[in-house]
């Protein structure tokens, strides 16, 4: 295929070419953590990932954010499902997929949300609808400056649900790239809650070392 041999796919973690229908290469994915990691944000949301944010995942996923590696998607996506699958999948379910929303601004100077096409491939692997839940409406780029707790107060005015009407008694899975403080998903959370979300279930690529 002349497409495979101009533009042949490369893991996402050490960056070998690999054959297209691959979504990593066979060494990386036998390297997968077993278990997931499972940790719970300052609003008591779960939060399932199946890598910590270190070594290659870490630069997999700032490829991915900076060098736009759209690619490493779709291995983040099957990694999620599959973390998913071995925990939240035994006792609940969920309804939609939504992402962590980001400004128009971030959105026009980066060219996509990276969240957002790992939600969307997400969603087409669980067989659920994406929904675009959340809008984000000030780019808060000072935020950093701010100490945890007021991030999270600051953090929730930031968000705002599109139409409470999709929201109202959903279960609702929502992915970020990363968790660091867990600070953006639990302001997300807490809007879709207010909004009549019956449970809010998060899942990231990583979750940062603690
Ligand atoms: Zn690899």
């Amino acid at each position: 295929m002349l497409l495979e041999w101009l533009f042949p796919p490369k893991c996402p973690y050490c960056e070998r070419t690999i054959r297209y229908d691959m979504t990593e290469c066979l060494c990386c994915r036998a390297a997968y953590p077993l278990d997931p990691r499972i940790e719970i944000t300052p609003k008591g949301d779960i939060c399932i990932a199946p890598f910590t944010y270190e070594g290659n995942v870490a630069q997999a996923l700032r490829n991915f954010k900076f060098r736009k590696t759209v690619f490493n998607s779709r291995s983040f996506s099957a990694a999620i499902v599959s973390a998913i699958r071995k925990t939240y999948y035994k006792d609940m379910d969920f309804e939609i997929v939504t992402d962590v929303p980001l400004t128009h601004s971030r959105i026009r100077k980066r060219g996509y949300n990276q969240s957002e096409l790992i939600a969307r491939h997400v969603a087409r692997l669980t067989d659920k609808p994406f929904e675009e839940l959340l809008e984000r409406t000030v780019d808060s780029e000072y935020q950093h400056y701010l100490g945890r707790e007021e991030r999270i107060k600051h953090n929730k005015r930031y968000y705002n649900v599109i139409s409470a009407e999709q929201v109202k008694g959903k279960t609702i899975l929502l992915i970020d790239d990363i968790m660091t403080s867990g600070a953006t998903l639990s302001s997300c959370s807490e809007v879709l809650k207010d909004a009549g979300a019956e449970r809010v279930l998060c899942a990231s690529v990583a979750i940062a070392r603690k």
